[in-house]
């Protein structure tokens, strides 16, 4: 349906190599014929499901492909193409530094990677604000996160405000949220916005408390939060009472099977709360979606109107980590692009 193409949107939860779409995935296989890997393996298509731990084995796969800058430079002009292509205005992507010692890469030359493609997409003119948000593997412990919070934050001031801020993210059975908050509390203190994945499994009540004692600046997934599904009341309300808005993924939650179908989808709760929730993919290429398509299934699971969408993907803006003077600017933009849309 064109309308949801042609609605403006907000993406706020986009992990680079999990967004790498099948055309690209076809131009790195054919760079790398010796690797013998197929499609099969980078994506999980409509009505297939995968574990959680499964989904870590996609992504070991697709950074095999991705292992050098030339690499990076061309899934991340890619993926802002394609997502400009669906109508996002604005997106944060993220992606975990890596450093890989047989093609020279380290992780200060990914993150510049990152940010060239973003200054070249902007240079081609496309109609897309793209930030970048420096990501934390929580597999690999506290001492490679801090020195991940030191890069985050040297960018952060190098970089023409396109880095803003730091995701924690990564297995979420591996490790426990409370050997990183120093890093978190580093990062916080010298001014990095937090998103942070945050009981995106059951039974992580007292690590989900750890980490929103943090006031983080956004929640990603937040699936097992509620009472309804073994959270508690205790934090919903600490998300409530700091008004932290939520980034929900319903295809990934589904395919990755932490919520039962898109009906029990989390979103119901906090979205009848009023509560800002932010629509977002997650990972458009492994769970193969789009941005279009996760507004569709919102609208055609809970009943949304036009008119609610429209609202959801306005109220998004005020829930980015670039500054106001950006916010204002989307908010002009939504206003001159609605009579297009209705
Ligand atoms: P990258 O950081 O390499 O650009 O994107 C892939 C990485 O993002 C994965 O290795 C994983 O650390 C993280 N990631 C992607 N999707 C998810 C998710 O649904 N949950 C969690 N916890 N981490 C994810």
């Amino acid at each position: 349906d064109v309308f949801y193409r042609e609605l403006p949107k907000v993406e706020l939860h986009a992990h680079l190599n999990g967004s790498v779409s099948v055309t690209t995935i076809e131009k790195l296989i054919s760079r790398k014929p010796h690797l013998n890997i197929e499609h099969g393996m980078t994506a999980i298509g409509k009505g297939q499901r995968r574990t959680l731990d499964e989904c870590s084995q996609v992504f070991k796969v697709i950074h095999q492909l991705v292992d050098t800058e030339e690499d990076i430079l061309m899934v991340a002009t890619d993926v802002i193409r394609e997502f400009a292509a669906d109508g996002v205005k604005y997106l944060e992507l993220r992606s975990t530094p890596r450093e890989e010692k047989g093609t020279g890469l380290t992780k200060k030359s990914y993150v510049e990677t990152v940010i060239k493609a973003i200054k070249q997409c902007k240079s081609e003119g496309l109609d897309i604000d793209v930030r970048f948000l420096v990501a934390i593997d929580r597999r690999n412990g506290p001492e490679v996160a801090m020195e991940t919070v030191k890069l985050a934050e040297e960018f952060m001031l190098s970089s023409d405000g396109l880095v803003l801020g730091l995701d924690l993210s990564g297995d979420p059975m591996v490790g426990h949220g409370k050997d990183l908050l120093p890093a978190l509390q580093r990062a916080k203190n010298c001014g990095l916005k937090l998103s942070l994945h945050l009981s995106e499994v059951p039974s992580q009540l007292e690590e989900s408390d750890l980490l929103l004692n943090l006031r983080p600046d956004r929640i990603g997934h937040g699936t097992f939060l509620h009472p309804e599904v073994g959270g508690s009341q205790g934090l919903v309300d600490k998300v409530v009472t700091n008004n932290i808005p939520l980034e929900l993924c319903l295809t990934s939650n589904v395919k990755g099977q932490t919520v039962p179908c898109y009906a029990k989808h989390h979103f119901k709760y906090w979205y009848q709360m009023g509560h800002p929730c932010v629509i977002c993919t997650d990972d458009k290429g492994v769970f193969s979606t789009d941005l279009s398509q996760e507004y569709q299934l919102a609208a055609s699971t809970f009943g949304l109107s036009r008119e609610d969408l429209w609202k959801l993907s306005e109220q998004a803006i005020d829930c980015i980590f670039a500054p106001d003077t950006v916010k204002q600017h989307l908010k002009q933009k939504w206003v001159a692009i609605k009579p297009q849309v209705f």
